[in-house]
């Protein structure tokens, strides 16, 4: 089947080029894909130009662009079952986390969808009558929309549902490792009734699909999820072209618990902070900063729950989480927990490929947790996206369970627990990092805008500022009594 989506027709790539998508739990393969490279991403390019020069989707009221994507969410929520079947089988996550995932990409089209029309700019008062003044928004034009492989699809609603809502057209190049539920999500754009053009979708590696996406004189803006090597990457070679950038990139997120917080329900979220889809997530809480008076006795408990988590595939329904993506993936989470042990932290739990025959073919890796950790290791300041807790301690006072939480170059999210609500807030506020979350980790809604500080990001995700990253807000004034004014005599 062909899957690249190109003003409005599938089509096969100009090269013939063919990926095999195989599934990270077992190797059995998930997909066969067409695999584009840079002539498809420059026919792609140009349609979405087209589409944005001359097509009827800018000029399109508004309102009628999130009514489009409501008819999309609910296609979506139609097939969601394909939709998480196909989820799982290229990322190797749980079946329930892809619905979950489904779920969660519904309410963001459906976020948007409901927005529509709602904000049409503002009127200035000019103080004359002469003349009227007002601001409206304007669509960027065409956006380059670059997404990784932990939340394939949900990455890229954040980006397909805010950039279309004001009126973009795009082009939509997926993690070439986790293509499927893309090529699902433009084939409900095109159901929901999407003019040719608006929507284009390329499969393929970075260097053939995503750079030129950001080298394009004919792109506006590139909006980018990824890690931070390949997001430097992006910024730089966007400004040439002077192109606007969006960049959400990685986390060191710290989850800062206190001696008085609830023990039972903070080890509880610790574990899910870290664990959950066997740490490949943005927001991981992969530092555990703990109270020094309660380190032992919590540190003792996150690992007896550690490991009896159970690995397994996304159709298993015993197995608590999954393997990660691939093997080159996996080699690198070893690397840093070997780092780690280098530089003297102490191995609780973890650490070594598991045995059992059933988990043989894919590529998993245990639940770890390094103690006794210390800020100057890479294992702790890096993101090794896997399963992996780093402990460190801190002595009780504010300031230096803070001075810990801060010290990464990243910003993207972090935890605080304590039942002192006095120093929830305060600490709260101190956490330089996009997203803080109080006696809980990980809840998000679309209504509140996703982003980090430092090195996390440029720019917002989701809620009202989300939108702000897709249009160009444009002051027009009216002189309306024109009438020479005689400012020259002569
Ligand atoms: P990655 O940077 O390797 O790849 C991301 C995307 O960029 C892929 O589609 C890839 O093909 C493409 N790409 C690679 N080279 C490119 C180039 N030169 N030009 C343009 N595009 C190029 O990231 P990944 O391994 O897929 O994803 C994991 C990273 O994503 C982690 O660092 C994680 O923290 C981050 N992430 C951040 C958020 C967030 O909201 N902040 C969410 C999810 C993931």
């Amino acid at each position: 089947m062909a899957d690249l989506y190109v003003d409005g027709e599938w089509r096969e790539p100009v090269a013939g080029g063919r990926r095999e998508i195989r599934c990270p739990a077992d190797g059995t393969l998930a997909a066969t894909v067409s695999e584009g490279t840079r002539p498809d991403t420059e026919a792609a390019i140009a349609a979405a130009r087209r589409a944005f020069d001359t097509g009827p989707w800018p000029r399109t009221p508004e309102r009628e662009r999130g009514q489009l994507l409501l008819r999309t969410a609910d296609i979506m929520e139609r097939d969601a079952k394909e939709f998480a079947r196909a989820e799982s089988l290229d990322t190797g996550k749980r079946l329930v986390e892809s619905e979950y995932d489904i779920a969660d990409v519904v309410s963001c089209f459906r976020y948007y969808g409901g927005i529509g029309g709602v904000d049409a700019g503002r009127v200035i008062d000019t103080g004359r009558d002469d003349a009227v003044s007002r601001v409206v928004y304007e669509p960027v034009g065409v956006c380059g929309l670059i997404t990784p492989w932990n939340y394939p699809l949900l990455q890229a609603s954040w980006k397909v549902a805010p950039a279309l809502l004001a009126g973009n057209t795009f082009v939509l190049k997926p993690s070439e490792l986790t293509p499927s539920t893309s090529v699902l999500l433009v084939r409900a754009l095109a159901e929901a009734g999407l003019p040719a053009g608006v929507a284009n979708l390329v499969l393929g590696a970075g260097p053939e699909v995503g750079a030129p996406l950001s080298e394009h004189p004919d792109v506006d803006l590139v909006s980018f999820t990824g890690g931070l090597e390949t997001g430097k990457r992006i910024m730089a070679t966007a400004a040439a072209g002077v192109k606007k950038v969006a960049l959400e990139l990685g986390g060191k997120n710290p989850n800062v618990v206190f001696a008085d917080a609830d023990f039972e329900t903070a080890v509880d979220f610790a574990l899910t902070a870290v664990f959950l889809h066997s740490g490949q997530v943005c927001s991981a809480g992969a530092r555990l900063v703990v109270e020094d008076s309660i380190h032992d006795r919590f540190v003792d408990e996150v690992v007896r729950r550690a490991r009896q988590i159970r690995l397994g595939g996304p159709f298993d329904p015993d197995a608590e989480t999954g393997a990660l993506i691939s093997a080159q993936h996996l080699a690198k989470v070893e690397a840093y927990v070997a780092a780690g042990l280098a530089e003297g932290a102490v191995l609780r739990c973890g650490g070594a490929r598991p045995d059992e025959p059933a988990l043989a073919g894919g590529h998993f890796y245990p639940p770890t947790v390094l103690d006794e950790c210390t800020q100057d290791m890479r294992v702790v300041h890096e993101e090794s996206f896997g399963p992996v807790l780093t402990v460190e301690r801190f002595s009780g006072a504010e300031d230096d369970a803070v001075r810990i939480a801060n010290d990464t170059e990243y910003g993207l999210a972090g935890a605080v627990w304590t039942q002192d609500a006095g120093k929830a807030q305060r600490v709260a506020r101190r956490l330089r990092h996009g997203t803080v979350w109080i006696n809980d980790y990980h809840p998000y809604v679309p209504q509140a805008e996703w982003g980090g500080f430092g090195h996390s990001g440029v720019g917002r995700e989701l809620g009202p500022s989300g939108l702000d990253e897709y249009r160009e807000p444009k002051h027009i004034w009216q002189n309306i009594q024109p009438r020479p004014q005689h400012w020259f005599r002569g």
